[in-house]
């Protein structure tokens, strides 16, 4: 508040205010009139009577408002700073270092240490591309940045560092989404002599003091547990949304013999009960839905509102196949008959669809979950090779070491994932801690003595001199902190994310490198970089 009649040099000051200049002002503290007082201002029942008042940075005209919520995202990128000062970016910043607080008390007091473990490092294979750097005094040899710290926090077991932890930065070159960066932080953790069920305790401690450092109500433990093979079949994901039903039922056994030659002949028949009638046009745009992930067609059952059934299939299905099929009037059944997979992908996709579309979800609900015992491997579509679901450090489920040679699609792992919401929040697993398991999955992978020598030989020789039990998990920091902040985008809870394309509109990064530096590190360029947008 400036009063001209008390301070009459500040009130001519303050006639030059503009948008987001800087000032400091002296005066006294006093209580606001009765009639004045803002309950919605933090300092709402105080104000500053200035005495003197200094402008003592300037602000050019804004690129956008700070109250404007519709700025394009690249705008808000390249000025970051004011971007910054807008209240959801604060609000974001400060919840994300509340939690990270709440994770590392709780780590501490639970006797994990933080060790810092290298940045540039040997490839680590957890299943994304390496960024490679390259190195001045070495030319031709690259260092990889860490996709994440795995085989050192596995050494660390083996050093008998037996609790670790790290809020650990991972880089990863693949492609960006909504919940991925090329660089982004998870709580990395490693315990020796663990059963399963103690790491997840771990885990879920720390989701519930980060709740409760927000001064929300924690989600229930024990978290459910879900194996893998169920939560393929009742949510065709492995990561399922358990925020609403409209499970998947199977309907495999019921259609042997069915008239319906599409049902009689598929490996599998599954579907889905939506609780609605839906339109023919409604269903016409389902089917190309379902098409887009591979169905061939969609057929369906619709029960309208009086109990009839409306489908061009009904005629051919018996009453047994009807009455399996379970759908109350005002009702529509979606079936999916094809591989297993593919079942599994069109319906879980069509449920997440149709879970959106038609409001299905409670937004106000927390559902956590874990999901167990995947399977170690699975086929590579491109090459054909089995390769690892998780990373191939993982331990299969103890029982099941044979099945890596004799049969390694039957063998099951000790992996397992934290599904919030239907986003994964993380992933960890028991690990192998024999040398000779270890080799046996490199081999299953195709992977040659030589090259399992070349690539894991440091490793290999560490797990041959007395390696303990142990096993350990990573969970996603942003994405994290994204869902407690309520955003869909892990970008608006990185102080400096980069665009989808991958670039950074702040810098300009990445940018091409000097010719010097480039002769420098023995490197020649090919392809001239393609030209960033800036989105
Ligand atoms: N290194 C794994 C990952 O980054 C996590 C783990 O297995 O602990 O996903």
């Amino acid at each position: 508040m400036v009063n001209p009649e008390r301070a009459s040099r500040a009130a001519q000051t303050a006639h030059g205010i503009r948008s987001e200049f800087v000032v400091q002002a002296k005066g006294e503290v006093v209580p606001r009139a009765p009639e004045a007082v803002n309950p919605n201002l933090a300092t709402g029942e105080v104000e500053l009577q200035v005495d003197e008042l200094e402008i003592v940075a300037h602000s050019e005209p804004l690129p956008f408002q700070l109250d404007d919520e519709g700025v394009e995202e690249p705008l808000r990128l390249r000025y970051r700073y004011l971007d910054l000062r807008r209240e959801r970016m604060q609000r974001n910043m400060r919840l994300s270092a509340t939690v990270i607080a709440a994770i590392r008390r709780t780590m501490e007091d639970h006797g994990f240490i933080d060790v810092w473990t290298p940045t540039m490092t040997l490839g680590t294979p957890e299943g994304a591309r390496d960024f490679l750097v390259p190195v001045r005094l070495q030319p031709g040899k690259f260092f990889a940045l860490a996709q994440s710290p795995q085989l050192f926090k596995q050494v660390f077991m083996i050093g008998g560092l037996d609790r670790y932890y790290q809020i650990a930065t991972c880089w990863r070159d693949e492609d960006l989404r909504a919940d991925r960066q090329f660089e982004f932080r998870q709580l990395d953790l490693e315990l020796a002599f663990p059963e399963r069920e103690d790491v997840l305790d771990v885990l879920e401690r720390v989701v519930v003091v980060s709740f409760e450092a927000l001064d929300r109500t924690p989600p229930e433990r024990p978290f459910p547990r879900l194996s893998y093979a169920d939560a393929m079949l009742r949510y065709g994901s492995d990561k399922p949304d358990a925020r609403f039903g409209v499970e998947i039922q199977d309907a495999t056994e019921v259609t042997r013999g069915s008239e319906f030659g599409v049902f009689a002949n598929a490996e599998a028949v599954r579907f889905l009960v939506v609780p609605t009638a839906l339109s023919r046009a409604q269903l016409q745009r389902l089917e190309e839905f379902a098409k887009e992930w591979g169905a061939k067609g969609l057929a369906y059952l619709v029960v309208d509102e009086s109990g009839e059934v409306r489908s061009p299939i009904a005629k051919f299905l018996s009453d047994r196949e009807l009455e399996a099929f379970k759908a109350p009037a005002g009702s529509t059944v979606l079936f999916g008959a094809d591989s297993p997979a593919m079942v599994e992908r069109v319906l879980g996709a069509l449920r997440l669809h149709l879970g959106n579309e038609l409001g299905l979800i409670d937004e106000s609900r927390n559902e956590f979950l874990w999901v167990l015992d995947f399977p170690l491997f699975l086929r590579d579509e491109e090459t054909g090779q089995w390769t690892f679901v998780h990373h191939p450090f993982t331990s299969p489920l103890s029982g099941h070491e044979q099945l890596i040679e004799s049969d390694p699609g039957a063998a099951l792992s000790q992996h397992y994932d934290l599904i919030w919401n239907g986003w994964e929040l993380g992933s960890g697993s028991i690990r192998i801690h024999r040398q000779e398991v270890q080799e046996a999955v490199f081999k299953a992978m195709g992977m040659s003595d030589d090259e399992a020598r070349a690539k894991f030989g440091w490793f290999l020789d560490a797990l041959r001199l007395g390696a303990p039990p142990h096993g350990g998990f990573a969970l996603g920091i942003e994405r994290f902190v994204a869902l407690l902040a309520g955003e869909s985008n892990i970008r608006e809870v990185i102080a400096f994310p980069k665009t989808a394309s991958g670039s950074d509109p702040l810098t300009g990064a990445p940018a091409p490198a000097t010719q010097v530096r480039l002769d420098e590190l023995g490197i020649s360029v090919k392809a001239a970089p393609v030209k960033s947008s800036g989105t």
